[in-house]
C-alpha cells in the first residue's frame, strides 16, 4: 500500500472510494484544412453558447465562491477576443475550428502563464475552456466530473473550476489532484466546500478506479489502503460495518446495490451487497434498435442474478422512455415524455410492448430458476393501484412469487394503502419522485435544489408511505439516490424505509452510519427532518440531533 504527498489545499480528512474523473479530449490535428472556411468558422460561435449555458446552468445551482467561479469561467468562453482570434485562424490560417479554438486558447493561456502567480494559475481556467469547446466541436463527451452519486475520493490529473463548483459535500468526499497549487480553484473552492484537499499530488494518478484511500488535507498525505476508514470526531477509526444492515439496537436494514449489468453486481457482491435492490433492466439495451432476443436478454439476466444466488434480486421491467429511451418500445414524437407512454405505461397501451413485457418476464423467472437468485420483480412508474394489481397478476402468471411497483409518482403516495394491498413490497424510485413532486425535471441543472433528496416535503411524502407500510405490513424499501446518502440513511430508517438500495460504493458508509443510530434515534431525526423548512435547515437539524444522540 502506498503513501503518496502533496501540498495541503483544504484540512480535514477523509477516507472512500476513488473516482477518476474523465479525461479533456486532447490536441486536435492541424489538417486537413476546412473545405468551406467560412462555413467551418461559423461552427465555433454555437459550440461556444452550448458549453456557456450548460456553465450557466451549474452556476445556478450554487451559490457563494462556487457561483463566482462558474460565472468568471462563462466570461472567458464568451471572451469575444478569443471566439475573434480562433475563427481568424479558420478563415486565414486554413485550421479546422477544433484546432484553431486549440491554438488560440493555448496563446491567451501562454500570455497568462508568462505573467506567473496568480495570473498563471489562471492559465488553468483557459485550459479548461478551451478542452470544453474543443469536446463539443468534436462531439465527444464534455471532459471533466460526471454527475456522481455515491460518495467517493476525486483523483485527477487537474480538476477545473466548472467541476469543482458543482460538486457536493458528502459525494465527493475528499479532492486529490496531480496538479494545481494552493491558489487554485480546486484548493479555493474545496475549502469554501469544506471538502478536504490534497493538490500537488505526485503520482495520484496512477490510483486504481475504485480503491481506497485515506486523504488528510491538513498534512497532505494520501494513503491507499485496502478497506475505507471512517471519520470520526477528527480522527480515522476502522469502519464499522460489518456487512449486514443493521441500527445499532439491531433493527435489521439489508443494504442492496443498484446495478445494471453482470460486471457491477459482481463489484456489488465484492462490495458485500445483501442483494439488489434495483436492476435497470433497461440499461443494457439503450442502443438497440429492436427488442433484444431472448437469449441475449437470458445472457443479461443470468449474469446479475448469478452473482447473488441465495440472495434477493429485485429486476425492474423496462423502464422505457423520458430520460432512457428504448428505441423499440418508446414512442416517436410525444410532446412531453417524462408525462408520456413511459415505464409500465409501454406495456399497457397498443403497440408490442405488451408482449415485451410478458417476454421479458418469462425470461427473468427462467434465470432466476437457473442461478439459485430470489426474483423479485417490480413495475416503474406506477401511479394506480389498478395498474399494480394488473402488473402483479401478469407476474404471476410466469411464476414469479414477488412481484412490486416503484413508488415514483405522487398519486401513488397518496393512495399508498390500496397500492400497497396489491403487492408484495415496494420500493421508492426518490429521484423520479421528487421530480414529479416539485414538477422539475431532474436532469435540469437550474431546478437540481427542488430534487434535493432532503427537501421536507419529500420526506414527507416518505413518512406517509412507512406508515401505510406499517397498516398493511407491506415493505416499502427506498433504491433512489437518497438512499446513498450516509446522513440521510438513517432518517429514511425512522421514516418506516425497510431497505436500503444504492451505487455499491455507498454500502460501506451507510452501514457504518446506521450501524451508530439506533432505531428511536432514526425516529428523532426523521421527525426532525420533516419538520424542517427546507433542505439545509433539514441536514442541520439532523446533524445536530446526531452528534447529541452520540454524546
Ligand atoms: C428513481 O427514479 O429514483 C429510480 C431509482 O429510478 P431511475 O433513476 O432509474 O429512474
Ligand atoms: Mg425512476
Amino acid at each position: 500500500m502506498r503513501t503518496l504527498s502533496g501540498i495541503p489545499a483544504s484540512s480535514g480528512r477523509a477516507s472512500g472510494r476513488v473516482v477518476r474523473v474523465a479525461d479533456a479530449p486532447g490536441e486536435p490535428p492541424v489538417g486537413p484544412a476546412p473545405l468551406d472556411p467560412a462555413a467551418e468558422a461559423a461552427r465555433i460561435a454555437p459550440a461556444v453558447a452550448v458549453v456557456a449555458a450548460r456553465l450557466e446552468a451549474r452556476a445556478a445551482t450554487v451559490t457563494g465562491d462556487a457561483r463566482d467561479v462558474l460565472e468568471a469561467t462563462v466570461a472567458m468562453v464568451t471572451d469575444p477576443a478569443l471566439l475573434d482570434y480562433a475563427r481568424d485562424l479558420v478563415t486565414g490560417g486554413g485550421r479546422p475550428a477544433a484546432r484553431a479554438v486549440y491554438e488560440a486558447a493555448g496563446a491567451f493561456a501562454d500570455l497568462l502563464t508568462g505573467m506567473g502567480g496568480y495570473m498563471a494559475e489562471r492559465a488553468r481556467d483557459i485550459h479548461d475552456v478551451r478542452d470544453r469547446i474543443v469536446a463539443e466541436l468534436l462531439g465527444l463527451p464534455a471532459p471533466g466530473v460526471a454527475d456522481l452519486d455515491a460518495p467517493c475520493v476525486l483523483v485527477a490529473a487537474d480538476l477545473a473550476p466548472a467541476d469543482t463548483a458543482g460538486l457536493r459535500p458528502g459525494i465527493a468526499l475528499a479532492l486529490v489532484t496531480e496538479q494545481g497549487g494552493p491558489t487554485s480553484h480546486t484548493a479555493i473552492l474545496a475549502r469554501s466546500l469544506g471538502i478536504p484537499a490534497v493538490v500537488g499530488c505526485a503520482g495520484a494518478t496512477s490510483i486504481a478506479e475504485g480503491a481506497a484511500v485515506v486523504v488528510d488535507g491538513a498534512t497532505g498525505v494520501v494513503q491507499e489502503v485496502t478497506e475505507v476508514v471512517e471519520q470520526e470526531n477528527g480522527a480515522v477509526v476502522a469502519a464499522e460495518w460489518d456487512g449486514v444492515g443493521r441500527t445499532s439496537d439491531g433493527h435489521g436494514v439489508p443494504l442492496l446495490a443498484n446495478v445494471g449489468e453482470a460486471k457491477g453486481a459482481v463489484t456489488a457482491a465484492g462490495l458485500r451487497a445483501q442483494g439488489v435492490g434495483l436492476f435497470r433492466t433497461e440499461l443494457a439495451f439503450l442502443s438497440a434498435a429492436e427488442e433484444p432476443s431472448v437469449a441475449r436478454q437470458h445472457e443479461v439476466y443470468a449474469g446479475v442474478l448469478a452473482a447473488f444466488a441465495g440472495l434477493p434480486v429485485t429486476a425492474r421491467t423496462l423502464d422505457a422512455g423520458a430520460d432512457k429511451p428504448l428505441p423499440f418500445l418508446t414512442l416517436d414524437g410525444e410532446p412531453n415524455p417524462a408525462l408520456g407512454v413511459r415505464g409500465l405505461r409501454v406495456a399497457r397501451v397498443p403497440g408490442p410492448g405488451s408482449d415485451v413485457l410478458d417476454r421479458q418476464l418469462a425470461t427473468l423467472a427462467a434465470a432466476a430458476a437457473e442461478t439459485g437468485a430470489e426474483l423479485k420483480v417490480m413495475a416503474p412508474m406506477v401511479a394506480t393501484a389498478e395498474e399494480a394489481r394488473w402488473f402483479v397478476a401478469r407476474c404471476r402468471e410466469h411464476g414469479i412469487r414477488s412481484a412490486g411497483v416503484m413508488i415514483e409518482v405522487p398519486a401513488a403516495v397518496l393512495t399508498a394503502h390500496e397500492v400497497l394491498a396489491e403487492v408484495d413490497f415496494a420500493s421508492v424510485g426518490t429521484n423520479d419522485l421528487a421530480q414529479y413532486l416539485f414538477a422539475a425535471d431532474r436532469q435540469s441543472g437550474p431546478v437540481a435544489a427542488l430534487n434535493d433528496p432532503w427537501q421536507p416535503a419529500l420526506l414527507r411524502l416518505l413518512r406517509l408511505l412507512g406508515e401505510a407500510s406499517a397498516a398493511t405490513g407491506t415493505p416499502v424499501g427506498v433504491c433512489g439516490e437518497a438512499a446513498a446518502d450516509p446522513a440521510l440513511a438513517p432518517v429514511l430508517v425512522g421514516l418506516g424505509m425497510a431497505t436500503l438500495s444504492m451505487g455499491a460504493g455507498a454500502l460501506a458508509a451507510v452501514g457504518a452510519s446506521l450501524a451508530g443510530a439506533s432505531l428511536e434515534d432514526c425516529r428523532e431525526r426523521a421527525e426532525a427532518a420533516c419538520a424542517a423548512a427546507d433542505p439545509a435547515a433539514a441536514r442541520q437539524a439532523v446533524a445536530e440531533l446526531a452528534v447529541k444522540q452520540a454524546g
